[in-house]
């Protein structure tokens, strides 16, 4: 591995989760400083929710120009900042943070990430019904993000378990704060889903499902869900080709996975901690991305 020439110059920005050590962020930002000329690196640190103020705190005194944030931190870091973004307050989570002069800012990116991952593949869904299966915090994201980039009509299913609230609770702060109109279905109501799916432009898969322990399963019964003209995206990137995806594409339907997002949601966080865009094409061949598959 060719290594970054530090000097007394470079700068840190770093990603505060737990677990962290497998994660590939690292990798993907640093690339992107690398292609914008940039003398600044990129680490993981492996930050827990007790230790997480001090961290922040550790920032500032650092000048640190910005921070990463995944789990367990993305839904408890906005208590230690200046301001948060009207995507991240909705979202009820923040996965970049911004030091600008020691004032902080939260933004959520991954939501970003999505909706740039459907336009990089001619995907526009504004104006136009969407489904979205999910309740977590991908699906949540994406949830808010559609309705704020001019999503028409948003039906949201998901399952009865400890995250149905977070869905019940999206549904009314899109339809309190957006244009969009959203409702609410139970994922066990597969007749509703077929309804709702064969009315949508969009259908996406934003729940584990699909990704281990789950591999290789769907909720989606059969292939006469798939209508040929639905567009039919996953957010789950491991494994690029889901048992969902695979039934969506021997019917016919354009697909998409979760590997877009995932690089989309990187360069939103650099341009918005950096004020730079790193060219998506270098991203997509140094990282391995194709969207034929
Ligand atoms: P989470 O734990 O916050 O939420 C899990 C979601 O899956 C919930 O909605 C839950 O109800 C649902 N679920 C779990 N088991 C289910 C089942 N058997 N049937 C129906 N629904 C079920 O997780 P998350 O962080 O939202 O991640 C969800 C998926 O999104 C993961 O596969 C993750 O890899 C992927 N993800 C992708 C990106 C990206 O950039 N592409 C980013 C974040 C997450």
């Amino acid at each position: 591995m060719e290594r970054h020439q530090i000097t007394g110059h470079t700068e840190l920005i770093g990603l505060m989760a737990y677990p962290i050590r497998h994660s590939q962020s690292p990798a993907t930002h640093n690339a992107a400083y690398e292609k914008l000329g940039l003398d600044i690196v990129n680490l993981a640190f492996e930050v827990d929710a007790p230790e997480l103020e001090d961290a922040i705190r550790g920032m500032r005194a650092l000048k640190l120009k910005g921070a990463n944030i995944s789990m367990p931190n993305k839904t408890i870091v906005h208590k230690y900042l200046d301001e948060i973004s009207p995507a991240a307050k909705l979202c009820g989570a923040v996965n970049t943070v911004v030091n600008k002069d020691g004032y902080l800012t939260g933004h959520i990116t991954d939501g970003i990430g999505y909706i740039q991952s459907l336009k990089d593949n001619q995907i526009d869904p504004s104006g136009r019904k969407v489904t979205i299966a999910g309740s977590g915090g991908a699906a949540t994201a994406v949830q808010i993000q559609a309705a704020l980039d001019g999503v028409a009509e948003l039906s949201i299913f998901a399952r009865d378990d400890a995250f149905k609230e977070n869905a019940v609770k999206t549904v009314e702060k899109i339809n309190s704060n957006t244009s969009c109109r959203a409702a609410f279905y139970p994922l066990e109501d597969l007749d509703r889903l077929k309804a709702e799916m064969d009315s949508s432009y969009l259908f996406t898969n934003a729940t584990g499902v699909g990704m281990k322990p789950l591999e290789g399963q769907t909720y989606i019964p059969d292939s006469s869900f798939f209508r040929s003209d639905l567009i039919v995206t996953d957010v789950i990137y491991s494994p690029h080709m889901t048992r969902m995806l695979q039934m969506a594409k021997e019917a016919g339907c354009k697909i998409m996975n979760g590997q877009g997002m995932m690089l989309f949601q990187a360069i939103a966080a650099i341009e918005l901690m950096l004020g730079q865009r790193v060219d998506s094409d270098y991203m997509k061949e140094k990282l391995g991305i194709r969207y034929e598959y």
